[in-house]
């Protein structure tokens, strides 16, 4: 027997053995071809042939995944090839395998390495950081318009995209109303992508499971970009405080940035004064997006509030008719 087939019959025998969750699909002196699957999308399929004068040349290596990202197979190969330098002139495929299977359980980032190649390419700008921390399986997000920044842990769970990524905030210096928004809007779109709606209607396409991560750092990253740049549209003037220690943190402050359901926003006293005044039928509409306006704090119907105003001006022009009498 020669040298190549002396380890193919090895091969057979200790891959399974020796390489965890490996299944062997081919293995024979034209092709070694096994498959390493720890999870759906930690998968790596790795393809060997051989030259006639197999071991004192390379071994030709390609890899394959249905979800590791072509650049980072590309940048996998050339470390395989560096690994069976390692051992020329001697069998080299059960290192290289074990090699592989190493770098899925000390990088399971690369599970989304597609998704993060796409974050990177077109949204982070500038300022914006995107940082892999492979030991906890989590990336770092860091987005900054102007003076405000947001930074996120973003984590992904070993049976992902099966399970959604975790979502936590480290540092965000937006009004509470929006930090609060950036992080249930978040982890709602997080689970829209694993879990079907609750109430299916009956035209809508069937349910299909959608990794996590790219949204999520998607909505973030835009949200974050968005606001500081939004005017008011009552009073022409930004809405948010260029220096985020200028924020108004009073409720009622007349400053108090207001988030209203369409998701544009307005000054609380510019929102106020124009949800107080005439015309109230058909309802308050928003000046950006001509939605009509839902507000927590604003609950008034249009009868109520032609009531308050007709009151208030009662009330007004009791007032004046003093001021003429005293004058
Ligand atoms: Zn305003
Ligand atoms: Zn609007």
């Amino acid at each position: 027997m020669g040298i190549l087939e002396t380890e193919l019959a090895e091969l057979q025998q200790c891959v399974p053995r020796v390489i965890a969750d490996s299944t062997v699909e081919a293995c024979v002196p034209a092709m070694v071809r096994v498959n390493i699957e720890r999870t759906k999308y930690k998968q790596i399929v790795a393809c060997f042939q051989f030259q006639p004068d197999y071991p004192s040349s390379l071994a030709l290596i390609e890899l394959k995944s249905r979800h590791v990202s072509e650049k980072l197979l590309d940048g996998l190969v050339k470390l395989c090839e560096e690994e069976a330098k390692k051992y020329l002139g001697k069998p080299q495929v059960l290192h290289v395998l074990r090699f592989v299977r190493n770098f899925i359980d000390e990088n399971p980032l690369c599970c989304c390495s597609e998704e993060i190649s796409n974050v990177r390419k077109k949204l982070i700008a500038g300022s914006d950081e995107l940082k892999l921390r492979q030991k906890t399986s989590s990336v770092v997000v860091k987005v900054q318009e102007g003076q405000y920044v947001m930074k996120y842990n973003i984590t992904v769970p070993e049976n992902y995209p099966d399970k959604q990524v975790g979502i936590e905030e480290k540092e965000c210096n937006f009004p509470s109303v929006f930090r609060r928004w950036f992080l249930a809007q978040a982890t709602e779109i997080a689970r829209q992508c694993v879990e079907p709606p609750a109430k299916k209607r009956p035209k809508d396409p069937p349910f299909v499971l959608r990794p996590s991560m790219e949204p999520v750092v998607s909505f973030l990253v835009s949200e974050v970009h968005l606001y500081p740049k939004l005017e008011c549209k009552m009073c022409r003037k930004k809405a948010f405080p260029t220096n985020p220690k200028d924020i108004e943190t009073s409720e009622s402050g007349p400053l108090h940035v207001e988030r209203i359901y369409c998701g544009h926003v307005y000054h609380n006293k510019c929102l106020d004064k124009y949800i107080r005044t005439p015309p109230f039928q058909g309802g308050k509409k928003c000046h950006t997006c001509n939605n009509k306006i839902y507000h927590d704090k604003w609950k008034l119907t249009p009868e109520t509030a032609e009531a308050r105003w007709a009151h208030k001006q009662a009330k007004q022009r009791e007032l004046d008719e003093v001021v003429d009498f005293l004058s």
